[in-house]
């Protein structure tokens, strides 16, 4: 890795395809270990995608050891247990405040920069790709070219472009507007791998009209459990939070988390039962409600719940 770079170099040349998270990391990375790199980037900036993360803060990881870590993966955690011990969450928290991005852990041990700002993670990693001497090439990469099993290159704008290695880190199919509307899946399928069907995932969820009278509701400490309709005794999810109602269904932190343990988010498949009192037992329930009817014996029914339910609730439980 020592040659210098010239034409008969032997450093390997390496094309990143997207040059969101994932791909600046891959380039750097790989320039640091002494490959030639070029990150190609379909759109006029990296890291497009990076910048809406956290609304706007970038949730960058979780300060906690592996195991506490993979707790929280819907699907398939042990797949990331050979990377995340490679490179583990303080890892990743160490590379960015060697970067020059101070990070501070919040409630539930989310880390974010101290700015409050994504942009700084994302400008971060172009700095450490540009440190690096990766080159950045805004353009779109539209074939990943092989010959007997092996890759050879790429194409962009109809032209090949020979390299020893490719790496594909063009994002799923989430937030199309960003940049990822799906070519690493093309990528891979022309190479002759398998790709799985793709689900959505932390995605609001759509419900029939009763919800749609409510929207605008926030509902916080109730407990969202999540049940597949044929098989209704089965739980998919069940957990403590909080949720809102939108003009289209139901929405918030509870809801994005539910969605992560649904398959396919087919009309019908699923019903969500939502706990208002979860902290109370039905004889401490029905207590509660006594108490508050004999408070405000000369009521209507609305205000005598006024002090248990949120208003808009009131005609729907009554
Ligand atoms: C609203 C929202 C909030 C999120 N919040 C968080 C959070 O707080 N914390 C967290 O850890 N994760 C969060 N995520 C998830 C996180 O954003 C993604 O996991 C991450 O951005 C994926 O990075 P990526 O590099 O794989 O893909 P992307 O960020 O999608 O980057 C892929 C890049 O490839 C480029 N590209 C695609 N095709 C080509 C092509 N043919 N040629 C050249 N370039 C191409 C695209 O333009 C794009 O820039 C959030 C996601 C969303 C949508």
């Amino acid at each position: 890795m020592t040659e210098p770079d010239g034409l008969h170099s032997t450093r390997p040349t390496v094309a990143v395809i997207g040059g969101g998270a994932s791909g600046m990391m891959a380039a750097g990375t790989a320039a640091a270990a002494g490959a030639r790199v070029t990150l190609y980037e379909r759109g006029d900036r990296c890291g497009r995608k990076l910048a809406i993360t956290g609304k706007g803060r970038c949730n960058v990881t979780n300060n906690c050891d592996i195991s506490e870590f993979l707790l929280h993966v819907p699907r398939n955690p042990k797949f990331l247990y050979a990377s995340l011990s490679k490179f583990t969450p303080a890892d990743t928290m160490s590379f960015f405040e060697s970067l020059g991005v101070p990070l501070k852990t919040e409630r539930g041990r989310r880390v974010f920069p101290v700015s409050d700002r994504s942009h700084d993670i994302v400008d971060a990693l172009i700095r450490y790709c540009r440190t690096n001497g990766v080159s950045i090439v805004n353009k779109r990469v539209t074939r990943v070219v092989t010959e007997d099993g092996a890759v050879r290159g790429i194409e962009v704008g109809g032209q090949f472009i020979p390299y020893d290695r490719v790496i594909v880190a063009c994002g799923g199919l989430s937030y199309p507007t960003t940049g990822s509307d799906g070519d690493g899946y093309r990528f891979a399928r022309e190479a002759g791998l398998k790709v799985t069907d793709t689900l959505p995932s932390l995605v609001p969820l759509e419900a029939g009209e009763p919800c749609a009278t409510l929207a605008g509701l926030t509902l916080k400490n109730v407990k969202l459990t999540m049940y597949e309709t044929e098989k209704s005794s089965r739980a998919v999810f069940s957990e403590l939070g909080e949720m809102l109602f939108t003009h289209f269904g139901i929405s918030g932190p509870l809801v994005l988390s539910a969605s992560a343990r649904m398959g396919d988010v087919l009309p019908g498949k699923y019903t969500a039962s939502i706990d208002l009192k979860p902290g109370l037992n039905e004889s401490q329930l029905d207590t509660r409600i006594l108490s508050d009817f004999a408070k405000y014996i000369n009521r209507d029914m609305i205000n005598a719940c006024a002090d248990l339910l949120p208003s808009a609730l009131v005609p729907r439980c009554a």
